[in-house]
């Protein structure tokens, strides 16, 4: 029997009448043949409320009883959808990840898929079942405890079930119609794209667009899952939404193709860093053992600074900001110990990130001067600048973050198809 994933975000189920409307999805779905695997995320806002209750009862908490009590979120819809597929007459069960069991590494907030064994869930498609309503988010860990595969990752669930049973398409449907060229909810002139390849769409979701979470994007990438995003609120068929694939699937392509943005950043330089050789790894190695997620760095030029022997040098990072204050323990640790030593630590957590990416890029020059100076035109002060093959990134004052994104929407004409 072929068969189809279909994956419902929190504001797809956000309430019953939604859940009553996906189901609809799955049940033309299963009409037209298909056995189908549905991935549901928890109600929207669920998981948020659930991670603040963490939070309020133990702000240093456990990681595997935070997973115990933020991936429940997805258990009452996975048992919802099942329940309204079989009002509607269709042969559905829910199965929470422990019981397919969906096996994930022990890294609890964070864990990745070890395994995915198909023989539970096959045995009850053989049986009669068509629709598999599974809990996205979790899995349970080599220890038998629950785990929970980071924000988002419902979707990565999804791709992998998708690759795991060989699934003919793997379809997110979400509270938009498609991947757009930035976030609607940012520029009115944003465009939806009919394809994306999927080294873009794996840059925009690590550059903060959310529409996917990056995991599930590589997952696709590797096992070549047929991915799709579309809209759970309009009336969809084959030819809906965006379809993330190959560079070569696609015909035209423009030299920047998205914009994406990431609010939540913060700037961090150490002033007059004593400059040796393995400072860097003095550094870095600390905040890397402490689990936090450096970006972007800076190292200005050494100079010889009054009140010091040797040369001294600025170092500037970025690093999400609620990792902010375990950055700053780890550099006070190191300095403490003798491994580094500078004069302060000075923190901007008034910063976001707005990323330009293409794979045009590869080919063009220019793309760079033309993001500042559109910048430029706005009054817009750049920070910390970062390159790749396929994106620039720069570090800008927050409440620049809409307006930057708008003007370099406007500067690569990203309106016109
Ligand atoms: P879900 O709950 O269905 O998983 P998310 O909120 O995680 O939905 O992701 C969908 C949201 O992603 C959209 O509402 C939109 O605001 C945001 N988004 C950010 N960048 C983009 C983009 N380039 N294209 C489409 N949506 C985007
Ligand atoms: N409910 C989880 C979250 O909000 C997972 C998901 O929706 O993909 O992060
Ligand atoms: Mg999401």
């Amino acid at each position: 029997m072929p068969l189809l994933v279909m994956k419902f975000g929190g504001t797809s189920v956000a309430d019953l009448s939604r859940i009553k409307n996906a189901a609809a999805k799955v049940k033309t779905e299963v009409e037209r043949g298909y056995d189908v695997i549905v991935i549901v995320s928890a109600m929207s806002g669920k998981t948020n409320e659930l991670v603040g209750w963490v939070e309020s009862t133990s702000p240093l908490y456990d990681a595997r009883e935070y997973d115990a009590v933020v991936s429940s979120g997805e258990n009452v819809t996975a048992g919802l959808m099942a329940l309204t597929l079989q009002e509607m007459d269709i042969p559905a069960r829910s199965w929470q990840g422990w019981q397919v069991p969906i096996q994930t590494t022990s890294a609890h907030a964070a864990a990745r898929f070890v395994d995915i064994p198909r023989a539970n869930m096959d045995a009850k498609f053989a049986e009669g079942f068509k629709v598999a309503v599974v809990a996205g988010f979790q899995g349970v860990s080599p220890e038998g405890r629950i785990t929970t595969l980071g924000r988002g990752g419902s979707d990565t669930t999804a791709v992998a079930f998708a690759a795991a049973f060989g699934a003919e398409r793997c379809d997110i449907y979400t509270d938009v119609d498609g991947v757009y060229t930035t976030d609607p909810r940012i520029s009115p002139k944003a465009r939806k794209l009919d394809k994306i390849a999927f080294e873009e769409m794996l840059e925009l979701a690590s550059l903060g667009a959310k529409v996917l979470q990056t995991r599930s994007v590589e997952l696709a990438m590797r096992y070549k899952v047929r991915l799709r995003v579309l809209s759970s609120f309009e009336d969809t068929d084959e030819t809906s939404g965006t379809l993330v694939c190959d560079e070569d699937e696609i015909m035209e392509s423009k030299v920047v193709s998205g914009v994406a943005y990431s609010r939540d950043e913060a700037k961090m330089t150490l002033i007059r860093v004593a400059d040796r050789p393995g400072v860097a790894s003095a550094i870095f190695g600390p905040l890397a053992e402490a689990g936090v997620n450096v970006d972007m760095i800076v190292q200005n030029i050494s100079e010889t600074a009054a009140g010091h022997s040797g040369a001294t040098t600025d170092m500037t990072f970025s690093v999400p900001v609620n990792q902010v204050a375990r950055a700053r323990k780890a550099m006070e640790e190191a300095r403490a110990t003798g491994s580094i030593s500078y004069d302060e630590l000075v923190e901007d957590t008034d910063v976001a990130k707005v990323s330009v990416v293409g794979i045009g890029m590869r080919s063009q020059v220019g793309v760079a001067a033309r993001m500042f100076a559109a910048l430029a035109a706005e009054n817009v002060n750049i920070k910390v600048i970062a390159t790749s093959e396929i994106k620039i990134s720069v570090l800008i004052d927050r409440k620049y973050m809409e307006l930057a994104v708008q003007a370099l929407h406007d500067a690569f004409e990203l309106e016109k198809a």
